[in-house]
């Protein structure tokens, strides 16, 4: 476990280094705050409860297609900053909102004390939101398209999925990317029967972006020379293992618990 404050601080920290020119060379100040706020060990008991982690905060009036219930604008992704539930992966939450209802703010909001992993905790950033057509999984491809994907893979040694589904965070989309235990890249079921829909994709990294047409988002379209921290295409920090992390919800009820999938990346 690492304490919350020192996570957020050594951060901040990297930040500022890299946004001088001389990014090699710290000042004796900023290396004694580094020192001091390098994130430590720590055995602290945890606080019952343990206040979630916010993760993404989502307006639908910026995400065009956002799945709403009535009367709601706001989606807010959380998730709980230990690995003592299921699967070794952070128990997510869901909860959607009228935006005009939140009123009485806390402040400031109660956070954990310490955390799992330095990897759980989501390094501020904005959104850029861009969409993006994406196609299915192959499997899930009509037969005679799917020869063709095949044929033209075979030719051109490039892979489908490469270009028919946008790596990173998003939303939607088709969500299913099939992984060894779901070959059939079917969706997950809800605890209802139903079948559920892609919500939110907690991506590796925002590109596949080599130069031969693999996707990245357009505000780095320019990145390539770019020197920065966090670095580009990674502006959370979240590391999941090697494992993208799909949040589903359930289109009968936005009451009924999301359920959450690992996926391997295949791109
Ligand atoms: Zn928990
Ligand atoms: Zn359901």
């Amino acid at each position: 476990m690492v304490e919350l404050e020192a996570v957020r601080a050594s951060h901040h920290i990297t930040v500022a280094r890299w946004a001088r020119p001389d990014i090699e060379s710290p000042t004796p100040e900023e290396q004694a705050i580094h020192d001091r706020s390098e994130p430590k060990e720590t055995d602290s008991p945890l606080t019952d409860p343990v206040p979630l982690l916010p993760v993404a905060q989502l307006y639908a009036r910026d995400v065009p297609g956002l799945p709403c219930p009535d009367g709601a604008d706001l989606l807010q992704i959380l998730w709980c900053p230990f690995m003592d539930h299921d699967d070794d992966i952070p128990a997510v939450q869901v909860r959607w909102r009228g935006a005009g209802q939140v009123t009485a703010l806390l402040s400031p909001p109660p956070e954990p004390a310490v955390i799992e992993l330095e990897d759980y905790w989501p390094a501020p950033c904005v959104l850029h939101p861009e969409q993006v057509t994406e196609y299915p999984a192959p499997t899930q491809l009509p037969a005679e398209v799917s020869a063709r994907v095949d044929a033209w893979q075979e030719e051109t040694g490039r892979h489908y999925t490469e270009f028919a589904v946008a790596p990173g965070w998003k939303t939607g989309g088709w969500g299913v990317v099939p992984s060894d235990e779901d070959d059939a890249g079917d969706p997950p079921r809800c605890g209802c029967g139903t079948a559920t829909e892609p919500l939110l994709t907690v991506g590796l990294s925002e590109w596949n972006g080599d130069d031969e047409g693999g996707w990245r988002p357009l505000e780095d379209a320019d990145a390539d020379d770019r020197q920065c921290y966090p670095p580009v295409g990674d502006p959370t920090g979240i590391e999941l293992g090697d494992e993208e992390l799909q949040i589903y919800y359930c289109p009968r009820s936005y009451e009924h618990p999301p359920v959450t999938v690992r996926v391997y990346r295949t791109l």
